[in-house]
């Protein structure tokens, strides 16, 4: 099967704006560039100006650096306008990270869909546990070494560090509210697959998609199976999630992704990931010819090795894939003496 064509994309900003900065966008409309202590370097958090005050949409993790960021924008950009709603559009912690702490510094209310808000309560309950036999099985399943299952055990439950504790209370998005920000109608559209119910805002009137992770310009969300649930199969929600938004989203709207760049060219954007995804499912049907283990796939799949920090996140990915393929019948998965699955073609 050959690549699919790399998406024609434009991307209208020649500038990258200063970290902590504020750069308008839009009448009303500031992406402000807020520095991350790891993973991407930073997150696009998108602040709608209105008569009273500032939304803001997505936060940063709840560390130092990004609180900072923060503060400089309170005091420089916003002076004595408050702040009086965040939205978080999922609960990853680049997203969520300084949700509480930004509502519980104006008394305001945070605004989440419900299946976000709700997980991201539950994975934060697990910060200082021990890992539950669930997840030691899930991993041995995905063969890892005793060495890796070391590392696992060692990281699990940081989610809830990168967190500023939560508001006890949030106020449900659902997908086709429509809110009116800053005197215009936003509408609420859920996708699904890089995390369970995540927001996106359309705005008609000015032409924008405030995209959040659902739809990114130069790399593929991550799409993962995790062992809370792990016959899970995120790969086709996120499918599914694609051909509605290509279908939906005007042809020269802009958006406005959590990281990286404003672009246009969505429709193409969408198209070559749903591509990407089915020549990957193509290459793995072709792989289970003969039995194979979850890090057999990586090869095939990422094309280039895993380094030990990115080992969860490859092997949640490749079970996504393994899983769709256990969902439309082309593949069996069977269980080893070991307790490690191997995957192999159903004909
Ligand atoms: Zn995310």
């Amino acid at each position: 099967m050959t690549r699919p064509r790399r998406p024609q994309m434009t991307y209208p900003f020649s500038h990258e704006p200063e970290l902590g900065r504020p750069d308008k966008v839009a009448e009303g409309v500031y992406r402000c560039r807020i520095p991350l202590e790891f993973g991407p370097p930073y997150i696009n958090s998108w602040l709608l100006e209105e008569d009273d005050g500032w939304t803001v949409i997505d936060t940063g993790m709840g560390t130092k650096i990004s609180s900072d960021a923060w503060r400089g924008v309170f005091k420089d950009f916003f002076g004595d306008r408050p702040v009086i709603r965040v939205i978080v559009t999922h609960m990853h912690p680049d997203h969520i990270g300084l949700a509480g702490w930004i509502c519980r510094k104006w008394n305001i209310p945070l605004h989440m869909s419900q299946v976000e808000y709700l997980t991201a309560r539950t994975l934060v309950a697990d910060t200082h546990h021990d890992v539950p036999d669930e997840a030691m099985r899930f991993i041995r399943a995905a063969a890892y070494t005793d060495e890796q299952v070391d590392s696992y055990r060692a990281i699990f439950g940081k989610f809830g560090s990168f967190i500023r504790s939560l508001p006890q209370a949030y106020s449900r998005l659902r997908h086709g509210d429509r809110l009116t920000i800053g005197g215009v109608e936003w509408i609420v559209v859920i996708g699904r697959g890089h995390s369970p119910e995540h927001v996106c805002l359309h705005c008609p009137d000015k032409n924008l998609f405030i995209a959040g992770d659902q739809l990114l310009p130069e790399i593929s969300s991550n799409i993962s199976v995790w062992p809370y649930e792990p016959d899970a199969n995120p790969l086709d929600d996120w499918l599914v999630s694609c051909a509605r938004l290509k279908d939906y989203l005007p042809e020269e709207v802009l958006v406005l992704p959590a990281h990286g760049n404003p672009f246009t060219g969505a429709k193409e954007r969408l198209a070559y990931l749903i591509a990407d995804h089915e020549d990957n499912l193509a290459n793995l049907r072709e792989l289970c010819r003969t039995p194979v283990r979850v890090p057999d796939c990586f090869a095939t799949l990422f094309k280039k090795e895993i380094p030990d920090d990115k080992l969860n996140m490859a092997a949640g990915e490749t079970i996504a894939h393994l899983n769709y393929l256990i969902h439309d019948g082309s593949v069996i998965r069977e269980t080893d003496g070991n307790g490690v699955h191997l995957y192999r073609r159903a004909d």
